[in-house]
């Protein structure tokens, strides 16, 4: 089967088309690359043929390449990778030369790109390539180069033209924060060239208009917008950016860097050398274990997860209704990401005036998106008219799906439970946002405990991705997949775990926090222990993220833990919980009181950490080495994730690692708590876990399933990994 087909045109021009069998979105495969480049030399060739359209038969034109080629050239090693890429710089080089005399640039047929929708990665390098690009006009259409958020960076070309063609200081948000956007907004970034009804006759005529088609960087005396690095201008843009990239990533992504020097590089060397440059840089990130890791959790297996790879068989458990019972902070989100999944909600508190209270805030969200234009007061309307604020369970008549988010309390749930079953149809699905909870305790209070699940979001809801579908022990399959396609509905990554404290990802981000909190109880300095962690790529450092929690939130959960394991609770918790609790009694709850572990100013803007401090815990002379502060945070929290599966908590490691990067923001960087300890090798890993268990104590010991690894050689992608598809 063919992935490009040609047509030659009694006008002489030739359309090439892109149209991957099987697939509703054109992805490059090794195949396609040949049949296109095959394509081009016959068009260029054809003394008939006077100019070439590249476009797709789909309503998109390309979501970007194969990620089988990637991989197919890694089996070949680095060399393999530089080779394959190269292969692709010259084909698309020959489709931006066109047949021009090296030297004059004379001759040459024009090739414009007619895009009727989406083009991300090598869709839209391939098009940068060519000598104009017409975009369909289609607001719903994305364009853009989205690898740095999976580890990687534009490779074929598109890190090179774009910096010529936008400067760096215009490309920096396409290629570093890998920012997509509509097609208007494309045209007035200079992006692409044109927004057409019909692309393909547009670009058509233009072809045929005898345009001149040389690229500004091919011709002589070409300077690169904004300044190469050696022009005053250029040398304060690269040492801003350069900055920038620091700031946001604390050198914790492979991926950013390289594409820093292979834009800076690139800039002081002619464009072929440049192109080279880029194949090496990305040669280089490609061997680092880092790319095949984030490419792996935050592209396949997160995109399995959405797609329902954990859902048990059922039929289709669309949610058209869904009771939100509580309008408090978490209550007023969902209700909020239901409606605007299109769900009806109906959205219940005890007062009028609370529940009235939870809509105000889906009000204030569309003021703000409508102040910064990124809503109309249209969408709001339509979303906003989805929730019914109210205190009538009878509204709940025809829920197939109530979401409890009141009161942390087992008897205020447990009669909210016997209330709503007492009206909702017989088959409608009761979920509990418990965070501390089990869900198994909880299903007591239901007449059908089969029906009864725990749908566990992150604050605030409407940002965070992940949810966690947790099973109590009656838990049917019917419930889970109602769980997974609502949650699929309102388009987050769910996953799905058994009941046990904590569940999956508050479980593993405790001992994180506890660990922070510790090392400051010890005399570490407390910017050692945050800025470690954010140097391991962590967004915020443990005592930031207590901070944000609040402080009254670990007293909370430490004196609750203490009740529920009584004689085990671990003693070396005392020194963490001396500390929150001295905190706690002074008032400072953490950022909700303008005062935690930092200071704040009196509009709540964090000023740095609080001087005090000292007084509460003094800092010793001798300071431990950075990197065992990290490796105390991170096994902190692997040990956890680790210890999870082996219990059974966890059931696919796949979700152990998107969990992990989607709830709590674990260094992405690494692909997850099981991809970082395989990049580490079991083998060290337990010799580590050995050595911080002997000068820490028994948190940290080696679990017996990481022990067993390290004599047998293992990763845990190896052994579990099945189901997850290598990168
Ligand atoms: P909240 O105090 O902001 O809201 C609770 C709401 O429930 C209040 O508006 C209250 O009036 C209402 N309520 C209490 N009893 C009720 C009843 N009998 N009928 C109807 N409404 C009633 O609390 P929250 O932070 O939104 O947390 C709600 C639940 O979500 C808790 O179980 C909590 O553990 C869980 N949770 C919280 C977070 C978080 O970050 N805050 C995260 C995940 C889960």
């Amino acid at each position: 089967m063919t992935e490009f087909t040609m047509e030659k045109g009694a006008d002489g021009v030739a359309i090439i088309t892109w149209d991957l069998p099987g697939r509703s979105m054109n992805v490059l495969t090794l195949k396609g690359a040949e049949e296109l480049e095959a394509a081009v030399t016959d068009a260029l060739a054809d003394d008939a043929v006077k100019g070439i359209v590249i476009t797709s038969g789909k309503d998109s034109f390309a979501g970007g390449m194969d990620l089988n080629v990637l991989a197919g050239m890694k089996d070949n090693g680095a060399e393999g990778v530089f080779d394959g890429v190269m292969q692709l710089h010259n084909m698309l080089r020959k489709i931006e030369r066109a047949g021009m005399e090296p030297k004059t640039n004379k001759g040459g047929k024009p090739i414009a790109a007619a895009l009727p929708g989406t083009a991300m990665g090598i869709g839209l390098e391939l098009p940068l390539a060519c000598h104009r690009i017409f975009v369909a006009d289609n607001p719903k259409a994305k364009l853009g180069l989205p690898e740095i958020m999976v580890g990687i960076f534009p490779g074929s070309g598109g890190t090179t033209r774009l910096v010529r063609k936008l400067g760096v200081m215009g490309a920096s948000q396409y290629l570093l924060q890998g920012k997509s956007v509509d097609p208007k907004k494309a045209k007035s970034a200079g992006i692409i060239d044109e927004v057409a009804a019909d692309p393909v006759a547009a670009a058509k005529e233009w072809v045929l208009s005898g345009p001149k088609i040389v690229k500004p960087w091919d011709e002589k005396g070409y300077k690169m917008p904004g300044g190469a690095p050696y022009h005053p201008a250029g040398f304060q843009t690269f040492v801003g950016a350069n900055a920038m990239v620091n700031g946001q990533t604390w050198g914790a992504f492979p991926a950013a860097k390289a594409l820093l020097s292979a834009v800076y590089e690139g800039a002081m060397v002619p464009f072929d050398t440049a192109l080279k440059i880029e194949a090496r840089w990305f040669t280089n990130v490609i061997m680092n274990p880092s790319s095949g890791a984030m490419i792996r959790s935050l592209f396949l297996n997160k995109e399995a997860l959405e797609k329902g790879a954990n859902r048990p068989e059922a039929p289709d458990q669309t949610v058209k209704k869904v009771g939100v019972m509580g309008a408090g902070m978490m209550g007023a989100g969902i209700a909020l990401v239901s409606a605007q999944a299109g769900i009806e909600v109906v959205l219940i508190d005890q007062k009028q005036e609370a529940a009235d209270k939870g809509k105000a805030y889906a009000e204030s969200y569309f003021e703000k998106g409508i102040k910064r234009g990124k809503s109309t007061p249209e969408k709001a309307e339509a979303v906003l008219k989805k929730i019914t604020a109210t205190t009538d369970y009878d509204q709940l008549k025809d829920a197939d799906l109530i979401i409890e988010a009141v009161f942390e309390d087992v008897g205020v749930k447990a009669e909210v439970t016997k209330n709503v079953e007492a009206v909702v149809p017989e088959d409608c699905i009761f979920a509990t946002n418990t965070s501390t909870l089990p869900i198994s305790d909880l299903a007591k209070a239901s007449k059908r405990p089969e029906q009864f699940i725990g749908i566990h979001f992150f604050s605030p809801v409407e940002k965070m991705a992940l949810v966690e579908i947790i099973k109590g022990n009656e838990t049917g399959d019917r419930a889970v997949a109602k769980a997974l396609d609502y949650v699929r509905q309102i388009r987050k990554s769910p996953i799905v775990v058994n009941d046990a404290r904590f569940f999956y990802a508050n479980r593993c981000i405790i001992p994180y926090l506890n660990e922070g909190a510790r090392m400051v109880a010890e005399g570490v300095e407390p910017a050692l222990v945050d800025n470690a962690a954010r140097l391991l790529g962590m967004p915020v450092g443990p005592l930031q993220l207590i901070d944000e929690t609040s402080i009254d939130l670990a007293v909370k959960i430490a004196k609750a833990t203490k009740e529920a394991l009584g004689d085990k609770y671990p003693a070396d918790n005392k020194p963490v919980d001396d500390l929150m609790f001295a905190l706690y009694d002074q008032g400072r709850l953490g950022r909700k009181s303008n005062a935690g572990f930092y200071s704040y100013d009196e509009k709540g803007k964090r000023e740095g950490l609080w001087e005090g401090l000292d007084d509460l815990t003094p800092t010793q002379d001798d300071q431990p080495d950075v990197t065992e502060v990290q490796h105390r945070l991170m096994f902190a929290q692997v040990l956890e994730a680790v210890r999870a599966l082996e219990e059974g908590v966890l059931e696919d490691i796949r979700e152990g690692d998107v969990g992990a990067i989607l709830g709590w923001g674990f260094a992405p960087w690494s692909g997850g708590p099981f991809s970082w300890l395989d990049i580490l090798g079991a083998e060290y890993a337990a010799e580590r876990c050995d050595q911080l268990a002997q000068k820490f104590g028994p948190r940290f010991s080696c679990p017996d399933l990481l022990r067993d690894m390290a004599s047998k050689g293992q990763t845990f992608y190896g052994r579990f990994g099945q189901n997850a598809q290598a990168a």
